[in-house]
């Protein structure tokens, strides 16, 4: 499955949905964003903005395309989240995600039957999620947003808003915004997707060697021989950071989540190019954005972007032509240890020094509660295999499993062939 997205055009199946979510953010984020600041209270955790659109409009939401409802989950909490923690530039923020353009689909990578969907810098990522993910990121928001606070340079994915979308016919579209792990301004070589599982955890190789983006597994790691050449102050932050992650997953009773890599050999440079190029056969001629740069922190909302966004009303439609990505990172990531190094971390030898891979690495999919399906989906692969090694083992064994395999496969660690069953 391809890594990279087909731009969206008013004929796309989703093309409807996609103009609701985005029409919904850029109200809902708005409306919260123009307000002054005021401490975070505990209702602030569980409250939900409502919003109706229709093509007349009111007040409250100017007249859209299509009617639709819109719900807005605990707007404060995300809006400090993204201000505070996350150092987003709220008017970038908009930009990004609603300015005039329509993202590009991922598709549906996993089997869960989600969507992705990428802001057309490529900067965020909106997944589509169960309703039971949804009700479980809520319950443990406030926990997520104390492991935030004090852990400003997790790996875990970061959320930037939990919304939904409600259709006339009744359909309800659960979502998230997060980081796009990957950087827009440079290729990824190779892609793991690492569980610490090894049981049926491999991509077939022979299709891999045709398919420079496809997402490899655990097996493929080790058949390949691959180490995380990291020296030893980087070895030593990571595995600092991976251990709380993994309590704070252990805590929160989840399974399931794996530690994304991307490769990017900085010897093979762009020349492949991957993702621009692709892009460029879908994609309209337009301006890059303004971007301000962001390094200097939060700022103050710009009253008068938001208010120019707002007035934006209509996303355009897509046609043929060439799309220009970021050249280089900017922005929030060099607040971040691991995201400091062109956008992710740079592998050193053992005294510390540079060498030529950039690493983009994040701990994904972490919704998941271990709950009676995956007991009998435990159980039911533990009469096959090993009833270690599967991936659907419970949430101490699984955060524990993880942690180590991660360990493992760090320069020093001694690999991961002794996950391996026999
Ligand atoms: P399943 O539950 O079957 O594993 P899912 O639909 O929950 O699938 P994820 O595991 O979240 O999907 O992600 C699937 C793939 O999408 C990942 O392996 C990765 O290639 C890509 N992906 C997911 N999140 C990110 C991210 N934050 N940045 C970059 N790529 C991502
Ligand atoms: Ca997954
Ligand atoms: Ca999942």
């Amino acid at each position: 499955k391809p890594l990279v997205g087909n731009l969206i055009g008013e004929d796309h199946v989703n093309y409807v949905l996609m103009y609701n979510m985005l029409t919904g953010i850029r109200i809902a984020v708005s409306r919260c964003q123009a307000k002054i600041r005021r401490p975070l209270s505990d209702e602030d955790f569980t409250a939900c903005h409502k919003y109706s659109f229709d093509i007349i409009g009111n007040e409250l939401t100017p007249s859209a395309k299509y009617d639709f409802k819109f719900k807005d989950y605990a707007p404060w909490v995300f809006r400090e989240l993204r201000e505070d923690y996350f150092h987003l530039d709220p008017a970038d923020y908009l930009l990004s995600l609603t300015a005039k353009y329509i993202l590009s689909e991922l598709g549906s990578p996993g089997k869960s039957g989600s969507f992705f969907y990428f802001s057309r810098d490529y900067r965020f990522i909106i997944k589509t999620i169960h309703r039971n993910e949804h009700k479980f990121f809520r319950k443990i928001l406030p926990r997520y947003y104390a492991h935030i606070k004090t852990n400003p340079h997790t790996l875990l994915s970061r959320f930037y808003g939990l919304h939904r979308v409600k259709l006339p016919h009744g359909r309800k579209i659960h979502f998230v915004i997060m980081n796009n792990l990957f950087p827009a301004h440079k290729d990824v070589h190779e892609t793991f997707d690492l569980k610490g599982s090894t049981v049926g955890r491999e991509y077939p190789e022979d299709k891999a060697a045709q398919n420079p983006r496809a997402v490899l597994k655990d097996l493929n790691w080790i058949s390949r021989r691959k180490t995380l050449e990291l020296g030893p102050e980087k070895r030593a932050l990571l595995t600092e950071q991976l251990g709380r992650d993994s309590e704070l997953l252990k805590s929160l009773n989840v399974m399931d989540y794996s530690l994304l890599v991307g490769i990017h050999s900085m010897r093979r440079g762009n020349r492949d190019n991957v993702r621009s190029n692709t892009l460029k056969l879908f994609s309209p001629e337009v301006p890059v954005l303004r971007r301000k740069q962001t390094g200097k922190g939060p700022k103050s909302p710009d009253a008068i972007a938001i208010r120019r966004i707002m007035r934006e009303s209509d996303l355009q439609p897509v046609g043929a032509g060439s799309f220009k990505l970021p050249e280089e990172d900017t922005g929030e990531r060099q607040h971040f240890v691991f995201y400091q190094d062109d956008g992710g971390l740079r592998a050193t030898d053992d005294a510390n020094k540079d060498l030529d891979t950039i690493y983009y690495l994040g701990v994904i999919d972490i919704f998941t509660p271990y709950t009676s399906f995956k007991k009998l989906e435990h159980l039911w692969k533990g009469m096959q295999a090993d009833r270690h090694k599967i991936s659907p083992v419970p949430p101490v064994e699984y955060a524990d499993r993880f942690f180590s395999f991660m360990k493992a496969i760090m320069r020093g660690g001694g690999g991961g062939e002794r996950f391996k069953s026999e």
